[in-house]
């Protein structure tokens, strides 16, 4: 049977009383057998209308659901609690994505799996490196802790691939963050990056060039129609503060 990783994450309400009952709910509706519940963590919001600080936690757990039945779930649990979604990126009191199912490996139109920012996102990693920091991600062939260590590098190297007029802005970005460590190269090299992160602005490239970088590790492709925002939300998910609290009493 599979064993699932799902991240938990939220800003509005009493957030790890609804972390509580969507773990209730998945070991009653979803999962066979126990759901495992990592410690609590705080992290700074990503996203500019993202909102107050969040929570994030992850669970395992096994389940005989198919993967697109078990995002329905998943989705279903998010409604149940609470979840409204004026807002993409906004606040919200639940947001469950699922990181990994087993060992498979799904770019279906509605669910792609494993999760394709989980890599660089800090508040997944941190979580889910509690529970299991040897699993190895099925794509990227690295551990659970491997990849939390790529964040937590600093300075953290990040390099950007796209249009040189793009550069000023992109360089005042990352002039946001003291911990980043920002090198423009204007192409995707055979060697993936050893540590730290790569962007690829899609407008720079072609439709060939961009699908033949695609799958190159480490390397995101910014294909968003905020290039800057983008940029900036993934440098947040990936460099910004994360930190454990105590599950409240
Ligand atoms: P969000 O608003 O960030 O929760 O995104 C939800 C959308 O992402 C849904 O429409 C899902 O179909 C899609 N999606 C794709 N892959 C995943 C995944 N691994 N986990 C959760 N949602 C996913």
């Amino acid at each position: 049977m599979p064993q699932v990783v799902v991240a938990l994450g939220g800003n509005l309400g009493d957030v790890p009383q609804t972390f509580r009952q969507a773990a209730t709910l998945l070991e009653s509706e979803v999962a066979q057998g126990d759901v495992t519940l990592s410690r609590l963590y705080r992290s700074t919001p990503v996203g500019a209308v993202a909102g107050d600080i969040f929570w994030n936690a992850a669970v395992v757990f096994e389940t005989e659901l198919e993967p697109l039945v078990l995002l329905g779930w998943l989705q279903t649990i998010e409604s149940s609690l609470g979840r409204t979604r004026e807002l993409h990126w906004g606040p919200r009191t639940l947001d469950l994505d699922l990181i990994f199912y087993g060992d498979e490996v799904l770019r279906l139109p509605r669910l792609t799996v494993p999760h394709p920012q989980a890599w660089l996102r800090r508040f997944v990693l941190a979580p889910v490196c509690d529970l299991q920091p040897d699993r190895q991600h099925p794509d990227l062939q690295e551990s659970v802790s491997a990849l939390l260590s790529r964040t937590t590098a600093r300075p953290l190297p990040v390099r950007y691939c796209g249009a040189t007029s793009r550069q000023p802005e992109i360089q005042s970005i990352a002039a946001e963050f003291p911990e980043v460590a920002l090198q423009f190269v204007d192409r995707v090299t055979d060697i993936s990056l050893q540590i730290g992160l790569g962007v690829i602005d899609s407008r720079a490239f072609s439709v060939e060039q961009l699908s033949e970088w695609r799958d190159r590790r480490f390397w995101i492709i910014n294909d968003s129609a905020d290039p800057s925002q983008f940029f900036r939300d993934i440098l947040r998910a990936c460099a910004g503060e994360v930190w454990p609290v105590d599950w409240p009493v």
